[in-house]
């Protein structure tokens, strides 16, 4: 996980101010960031600029969402009672090609190395779509034309800050999807040839649109699996005591 995000997460006003991670395995507290030297310098730069540094800029915290606010001053272009989507091309304030850039290196990651030596990760297989994507990443090539990615907010204000790693939500003959979260943001990755049409048409970055949702349920499902996990996962005696009265408190 990226330190500008992982820093997003800590709450100085808790006792417990360090981030825990719950795995359907086990619950840790994380004061590092999830890194490998994975990356040369260089490429640590490119990634940086490309979008971490701007979305961690832009993310939920508390009391505030600057990416939520920015996205609903946009049109709308549907307007249902639990999904709004916005059209956000032409906003400045919203980087599309940040967001895309963070959103692919963030998979990528997941796909290119095993993290399970040292964070009890999930892995993701991108497959054939692997290369194409580390050569976006590089600035060697264009997006591939059959990536389609989902960008949907919660609420404006989010109940529980949580990042949720890449993992793989669905897997069919004919295309895959990917899951990730961020503080506020949920990111779903398409590849294959045969993703719908009306997936594709809500693609953050080959719509017209440029299209952002606004979904009032999703924090709500998050915020559930993480109990979930939580029930389930291992954990030391002293991590359930510290926990169990905010779970239950804050989030039951
Ligand atoms: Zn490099």
């Amino acid at each position: 996980m990226p330190a500008g995000i992982l820093r997003s997460l800590f709450e100085r006003s808790l006792d417990n101010p360090e981030p825990v991670l719950v795995s359907s395995r086990i619950i840790i507290n994380t004061t590092k960031p999830i890194v490998k030297d994975l990356l040369c310098a260089e490429c640590e730069e490119l990634f940086n600029k490309g979008g971490e540094a701007w979305i961690s800029q832009i993310i939920a915290r508390r009391g505030s969402f600057p990416l939520a606010r920015a996205v609903q001053s946009c049109p709308r272009v549907v307007d249902d009672a639990n999904l709004v989507v916005y059209s956000c091309k032409g906003n400045p304030e919203i980087e599309i090609e940040k967001l895309t850039y963070f959103a692919l290196s963030m998979f990528w990651r997941s796909s290119a190395v095993d993290w399970s030596s040292i964070a009890p990760v999930p892995r993701i297989v991108l497959g054939e779509r692997e290369e194409p994507v580390r050569q976006f990443l590089r600035r060697d090539a264009p997006l591939p034309s059959d990536i389609v990615l989902i960008v949907t907010l919660w609420t404006h204000e989010p109940s529980n800050l949580q990042v949720v790693l890449p993992a793989e939500s669905r897997q069919v003959a004919s295309f895959n999807a990917f899951t990730m979260s961020i503080p506020g943001i949920q990111f779903v990755l398409f590849t294959g040839a045969d993703v719908p049409a009306d997936v594709r048409a809500q693609c953050v970055c080959s719509s017209d649109d440029q299209a952002i949702a606004v979904a009032n349920a999703i924090d709500t499902v998050l915020t559930g699996k993480m109990q979930a996990n939580f029930q389930a996962a291992h954990r030391t005696p002293k991590i359930a005591a510290k926990y169990r009265d905010y779970l239950r408190g804050r989030l039951g």
